[in-house]
């Protein structure tokens, strides 16, 4: 090492890195590379992000998985990753920092991404605000129930749409209309009602009624359904 020198900036300090200090060696080599900045769409009315093409609830963990799979490092050997996240009015800092071993040398990289959320509508929420709906049950008593027996219905209904929330965001109620007997529910998706259905059927001893109606075509030209089904308790 005597008597090196570093032809960028003269710097007689090692250690050396193909034959330039260290530091000009890791301005010139870009040993860590992250996209300076990257837009987030978010949807304000479920607070959802939409990262990779799918809709996610926000979270460190989701930005910090997304982002992992965005940096690119060289040389570096047993390299180590971090990130951490700060919160700037409305955006989000990442700081990335990368140890490792370069030539037998131990070094710290570091390199930073600003998420940028951009404010949009998400398909679900669209849906839901115009109304849209995939099924109607309709709840049905065999002989006259009184309002608290409803209710119940109606509650456990709830309940059942909650749990699959988060995997299927149109699992919710669009309107309750009362009918003779009972009530309907119309809800958006149609997978979210076949489960309830399930679930509900299992302490019936009527056999559920199920039918279906074409309500149009899909941009595929596919035919777009609207599906009934008739619970009697
Ligand atoms: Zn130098
Ligand atoms: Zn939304």
């Amino acid at each position: 090492m005597k008597g090196m020198f570093c032809p960028s900036c003269g710097s007689t300090e090692g250690p050396f890195f193909k034959g330039l200090c260290k530091k000009c060696f890791l301005a010139q080599q870009h040993l860590i590379q992250v996209p300076a900045e990257i837009k987030i769409e978010h949807c304000k009315q479920c607070n959802r992000i939409k990262l990779e093409g799918k809709w996610v609830e926000q979270s460190e963990q989701a930005l910090k998985e997304f982002l992992m799979k965005k940096i690119k490092l060289k040389e570096l050997q047993e390299a180590k990753l971090s990130i951490e996240l700060e919160f700037l009015d409305g955006n989000t800092l990442a700081i990335v920092g990368a140890s490792g071993l370069l030539e037998g040398n131990r070094i710290g990289l570091e390199a930073k991404t600003l998420f940028v959320p951009v404010a949009i509508q998400c398909n679900d929420c669209t849906l839901l605000s115009s109304n849209y709906f995939e099924a109607t049950l309709q709840i049905r008593f065999l002989r006259k129930a009184e309002e608290k027996e409803k209710q119940a219905v109606l509650h456990k209904i709830n309940e059942l749409l909650r749990s699959m929330k988060g995997e299927d965001m149109l699992a919710s109620i669009v309107a309750v209309l009362d009918k003779k007997n009972g009530f309907d529910v119309l809800l958006a998706s149609n997978n979210a009602a076949k489960r309830v259905v399930k679930a509900l059927s299992a302490k019936t001893k009527e056999r559920v009624k199920r039918s279906s109606s074409v309500i149009g075509r899909d941009r595929k030209g596919k035919e777009k359904k609207r599906f009934t089904y008739c619970i009697r308790f």
